[in-house]
């Protein structure tokens, strides 16, 4: 494989706890990202998914870890260096009401990384702004008004807008369809699949729905507690997952065919708190196959084929 567009390795986050100690959120993760792919990654809310995906961006600073953006080492660069850096780099918000200025028009959201780059006159800014509303799918009629007067769906649409605004490389999707109706989910899951074909992005897709990852990544990581546990091909990990909590995983999601559903199993215990993990595998208070050595020594996550990884002391 060729050098990826983005790599991980050992990227960590600790936060200070209020009472003392500290939230392991993100807990040694090493991830690769190639040009032009998409990267989904799930997990149960609370698994640190949502702090990864911004610390690959640097808009949370690692505590420790490295990470390489088209070959450069960007905890190494100063801060104007990484601004400029930032034009690369670019998030979608679960959240289209929260993300969206209620005071601003939409030419002037969609616009705002233009104007803060200082690109282009305001003409070309202007031309700029249509061209991407038009792209979303979206007019010059809608430039002019303000996000409440949008469905969810359509505030969506703005966002994503803005998010290319500046022709990025890399586009974090942050759980982008999961505060849309059912319905308008797999428009906008079309339009970003349409949007990756024409301009050549990179997605990093966070989800807990395992559906909508099944449908729109081209690679799968599994994270557990601050941690990925398997990483795999879709196919590979939809057809034959190997980690025991990924396994689980795909048994909680309802299968489309009623006949082929398998019962839902579900797993003991709740999520441990981040503040203080299990000892060896996080995963041993819930996994029914969990050992001795589980509780000693954390697994690696090791090649156990050909771009399929797995953490598991059981999976060689
Ligand atoms: Fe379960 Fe042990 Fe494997 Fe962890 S290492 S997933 S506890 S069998």
């Amino acid at each position: 494989m060729s050098a990826p567009l983005l790599a991980a390795r050992g990227l960590t986050k600790h936060f200070p706890a209020r009472g003392g100690g500290s939230v392991r959120a993100v807990d040694g993760v090493d991830l690769d990202l190639a040009a032009g792919e998409t990267l989904g990654l799930v997990g149960e809310s609370g698994c640190g998914k949502t702090t990864l995906g911004r610390l690959v961006l640097r808009l949370i600073e690692p505590s420790a870890g490295s990470l390489v953006f088209e070959g450069t080492d960007l905890r190494a660069l100063p801060p104007e260096a990484m601004r400029r850096m930032r034009r690369k780099m670019s998030i979608i918000f679960q959240d289209p009401v929260g993300s969206l200025d209620p005071r601003m028009k939409v030419a002037d959201i969609v616009g705002e990384p233009l104007r803060i780059f200082n690109e282009g006159s305001r003409a070309e800014r202007r031309a700029r702004v249509l061209d991407l509303l038009r792209r979303v799918g979206l007019n010059e009629a809608h430039a002019s008004r303000h996000p409440h007067e949008f469905s969810g769906g359509q505030r969506q649409r703005i966002g994503i807008a803005r998010a290319l605004a500046l022709s990025p490389a890399l586009v974090v999707c942050d759980e982008p369809v999961s505060a849309l109706d059912v319905s308008i989910q797999a428009q906008i899951v079309n339009l970003l699949m349409d949007l990756q074909q024409e301009l050549g992005l990179s997605y990093l897709f966070v989800a807990h729905d395992l559906a909508v990852v099944r449908h729109i990544a081209d690679r799968v990581a599994v994270m557990y507690l601050g941690r990925v546990v398997e990483t795999a091909p879709k196919p590979v990990l939809f057809a034959a997952p190997l980690h025991p909590y990924t396994l689980a995983l795909l048994d909680a999601v309802p299968h489309p065919d009623p006949r082929q559903a398998r019962p839902l199993v579900a797993l003991p215990g709740e999520v441990p708190s981040p503040l203080n993990p299990p000892s060896g595998c996080h995963f041993r208070t819930r996994c029914p196959r969990a050992e001795a050595r589980c509780a000693e020594q954390a697994p690696p996550l090791r090649q156990v084929a050909a771009g399929h990884l797995v953490a598991c002391h059981l999976v060689t």
